[in-house]
């Protein structure tokens, strides 16, 4: 299985002052050595989490992942627009360069307090489980359509026994 992103994890809190999450966290990425593993949801397989889901907010062109030259002081990756790299200030004027790193841990943070929430999980537990006891209403054009499909195939099925 290949890396597919790297994400920095800084400050590890001690045990003691971490959530559970935080811990699971923690003891996943010290085991992988700061990789997390799987195939993202659109298919493409990535080493940086955001690319191909970020866009720039003044072109809506995709965001790449950028290092600058040795004449900068930092080799950081960057994520920036790739209209503005590649096509000119013409198409887009975001010349704004984003710390891969800083946007890793936002859009970590944010699904870690917001989606996996406990309270958002329970909710969404209970909803499919309501949803799957549910009987569900059928369609009745649907229905229609199978009855008559049904009535063709009997009929296909006496034709077929009154030849044997
Ligand atoms: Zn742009």
């Amino acid at each position: 299985m290949e890396a597919l992103y790297r994400v920095a994890y800084g400050d590890e809190s001690t045990p003691d002052q971490a959530t559970p999450l935080e811990r699971q966290r923690s003891v996943y990425l010290r085991g992988t050595s700061g990789r997390l593993w799987g195939r993202p949801a659109n298919g493409v397989e990535s080493r940086w989490l955001l690319t191909g889901f970020s866009r720039c907010g003044w072109c809506g062109g995709m965001m790449e992942v950028r290092t600058l030259d040795a004449r900068y002081c930092s080799r950081e990756p960057l994520y920036q627009c790739a209209s503005y790299v590649r096509r000119g200030t013409t198409v887009s004027a975001n010349r704004l360069a984003l710390p891969a790193a800083l946007a890793h841990d936002a859009v970590l943070d944010a699904i870690e307090a917001d989606l996996l929430h406990p309270d958002v999980v329970s909710h969404a537990i209970h909803q499919t489980v309501e949803d799957l006891q549910r009987p569900h209403a059928a369609d009745p054009a649907q229905t229609a359509g199978l009855k008559d499909e049904l009535e063709t195939l009997d009929g296909q099925m006496r034709n077929l026994t009154a030849t044997l």
